[in-house]
């Protein structure tokens, strides 16, 4: 494995879920479950625990830490009823049986992901693989946080689950696209030969509270430069578009699809279809900010996508399921948080720049 990452596979258990339930004090009706979300320290994992420790079941967390944190867990690691183990998913996991699981596991900021793309291939698709055996042995059912970035740089628009997409298998982006690709397909031939009860969501651009200052993606970027005074780092013309959900809208997107119907598998597509250039996404930024920041233009990096918005007919139509939060009201939580967060730390730069704009 890469990264010199040996001793990750001893698993640690931060907190040990010993004893018997009732032991540790908890109490569980008909409808409490035992759920495994690995990459539950991250971004997203983190604010999914949350609601499913609220709803009264007793949780799992799985994370490397690698872009994760226990303080995204917060007061959460005080409830009983989770468990954290420090864990890398590339290796087999023996954390007993669950009623679910939610693969999250996988850095999914560009710099994060591209900064050792051999462990994040790894990490995709034997940590797929990993979790894929605990269901099939556990007979849960599995959900894959799959990604918009399997449609690659589209040439569909807006773009729907049927679409096969257009990915460079070979550039900078590829161990993540493909990575998250084969994951998919590994979860469709799980379902067909072994009977396993997936569920595949392709998230699209999700932002919020607990992104890091560091994670390197335009939400965080913008809101982190903006709040120190610092320039506003648009990448190209600025002309590339995106559409960006907000945290809730998107984990309840999660929840819905776990709980749809056994032959709903997807994959669904979860996103808010607001299409927004980077150039106003900047804009509106400065001016919710009331910053002095400067916007600079830097190098696009190769492979860029160059428009990106969900059709999300399906999820509408199968999980009735549709976004909420507007762009605006969840920039206002978002920038809120980094405002009150700690010290910031350095963005990083973008590893595969590329000379044309
Ligand atoms: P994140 O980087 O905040 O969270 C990823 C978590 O996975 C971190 O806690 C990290 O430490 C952990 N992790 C990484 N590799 C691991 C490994 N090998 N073993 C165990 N833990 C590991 O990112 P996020 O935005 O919360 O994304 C969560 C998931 O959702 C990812 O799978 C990502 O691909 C997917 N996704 C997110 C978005 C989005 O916009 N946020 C969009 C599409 C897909
Ligand atoms: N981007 C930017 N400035 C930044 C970070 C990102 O202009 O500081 C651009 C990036 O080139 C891309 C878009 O914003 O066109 C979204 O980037 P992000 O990394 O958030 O997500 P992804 O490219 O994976 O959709």
């Amino acid at each position: 494995m890469s990264g010199g990452n040996v001793q990750r596979s001893r698993v640690l258990q931060w907190r040990a879920p010993s004893g018997s339930l009732s032991d540790r004090g908890i109490v569980r009706d008909g409808s409490a479950k035992r759920i495994l979300v690995t990459g539950g320290a991250g971004f997203l994992g983190s604010h999914l625990i949350e609601k499913l420790l609220e709803l009264g079941h007793e949780v799992v967390c799985v994370d490397n830490f690698s872009t994760g944190s226990l303080q995204n867990l917060g007061g959460m690691l005080l409830n009983k009823r989770l468990s954290v183990l420090d864990h890398d998913i590339v290796l087999p996991l023996d954390a007993g049986s669950f009623d679910e699981i939610y693969n999250l596991a996988c850095p999914a900021s560009p710099p994060h992901y591209q900064a050792d793309p051999v462990q994040t291939t790894k990490t995709c698709v034997i940590g797929a693989l990993n979790v894929l055996e605990i269901a099939r042995a556990s007979n849960a059912r599995i959900l894959q946080a799959s990604t918009s970035e399997v449609y690659g740089d589209p040439t569909v628009h807006p773009q729907p689950e049927i679409y096969w997409g257009n990915v460079n298998p070979t550039g900078p982006r590829a161990c993540y696209d493909e990575g998250k690709r084969c994951a998919e397909s590994l979860f469709f031939d799980y379902a067909r030969m072994y009977g396993v009860g997936i569920k595949v969501a392709r998230i699209f651009n999700t932002y919020g509270p607990r992104m890091r200052p560091d994670d390197g993606r335009v939400v965080s970027n913008f809101v982190v430069q903006a709040l120190k005074g610092e320039d506003i780092t648009i990448y190209g013309s600025g002309s590339q578009t995106r559409s960006f959900c907000y945290v809730s809208d998107l984990v309840e997107g999660l929840m819905r699809l776990m709980a749809s119907p056994e032959e709903v598998t997807g994959p669904v597509n979860l996103g808010n279809p607001g299409e927004f250039t980077i150039g106003e996404l900047a804009s509106i930024v400065v001016e919710m900010t009331g910053s002095q920041s400067q916007i600079v233009y830097c190098d696009l990096p190769i492979d860029d996508p160059r428009q990106r918005r969900p059709d999300i007919t399906k999820a509408k139509d199968v999980l009735g399921w549709l976004p909420h939060v507007t762009l605006k009201d969840g920039l206002v939580q978002t920038i809120d948080y980094f405002a009150s967060a700690e010290a910031a730390t350095e963005i990083p730069q973008p590893l595969s720049a590329a000379s044309a704009r």
